[in-house]
């Protein structure tokens, strides 16, 4: 086992070492046991949908008389590969943040621009269910990063806040930025967060009502995947709510330096 081998070479060497690399040990078998959790929580994910898949395949070769039927199967059908779909990206996207290169060439990016592009992805859903999107402030801020994962970390954002709005409410988005540090901002009217699960929300899988969480077709690893790509940012991701008024999320991020002189640069 190398890391033996190397406490072993490490043992010659002074103890000073032997202890640097004792720790290195310790961390590799947490990662390790987080990387094995991980995959069981994965596995129990994609079993479900997977096997409902195969469920549906089978419901809809036996009604194939009934038109009714049919369609009723084929529709649960998309649901299913929907939401296998969705876990798989979620999964991708969480194993980007892992890779160490994921910000090896990090671009000038308009956070406008990047809110826009989220706001976009969420337009359809919200009206869909009846709920109202706006941008609230406009900020010329920029800040340097990865644009997909910074999209994914503010789109996760938005489409949690329209998940767990009622009808007839609205989600708002605000960028700010000041001192260095850009904001932004997802405000909702929904269901809230109880206070005693406010610290768990950024955990992997967790969710605060498992049954509501999958009705809404969420996988529980969109705000993990969140906190990750804003702390690969050198930034941090904070939330306040209150069960049955609503929640904010906020993302901090270090505002790049050209942001006041960038007055020319063209917005996509
Ligand atoms: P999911 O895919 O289940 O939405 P997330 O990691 O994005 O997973 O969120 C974890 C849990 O945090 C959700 O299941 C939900 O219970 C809670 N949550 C996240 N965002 C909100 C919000 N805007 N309002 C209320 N609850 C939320």
């Amino acid at each position: 086992d190398a890391s033996l081998l190397l406490e072993a070479r490490a043992s010659r060497l002074g103890s000073r070492y032997v202890l640097l690399i004792a720790d290195d040990h310790t961390e590799s078998l947490r990662l390790e046991e987080v990387r094995r959790d991980f995959i069981a929580n994965i596995s129990h994910e994609l079993k479900t949908p997977i096997a409902s898949v195969g469920l549906l395949a089978e419901a809809l070769e036996m009604a194939a008389d009934e038109p009714l039927q049919v369609r009723r199967f084929a529709r649960r059908l998309g649901e299913e590969s929907a939401r296998l779909a969705r876990i798989t990206q979620d999964i991708i996207d969480l194993s980007r943040l892992q890779a160490k290169d994921a910000l090896a060439t990090p671009e000038l990016l308009r956070v406008d621009d990047l809110v826009a592009a989220a706001i976009d992805q969420n337009r359809v859903v919200a009206e869909a269910r009846e709920v109202g999107l706006a941008v609230r402030n406009k900020s010329r801020a920029e800040v340097w990063g990865d644009e997909t994962l910074l999209v994914t970390a503010i789109d996760n954002l938005v489409s949690n806040a329209i998940n767990y709005s009622l009808p007839g409410t609205r989600v708002g988005v605000g960028v700010r930025s000041d001192a260095g540090v850009v904001e932004i901002t997802v405000t909702d009217q929904g269901v809230g967060i109880p206070e005693e699960d406010l610290e768990r929300v950024f955990e992997r899988f967790f969710r605060v009502d498992e049954a509501r969480a999958r009705n809404t077709g969420g996988t529980g690893l969109g705000l993990s995947i969140v906190k990750h790509a804003v702390q690969n940012h050198g930034g941090d991701v904070r939330v306040w709510s209150q069960a049955g008024r609503g929640s904010t999320f906020t993302i901090r991020l270090p505002e790049a330096e050209s942001s006041s002189t960038a007055s020319g640069k063209e917005s996509r």
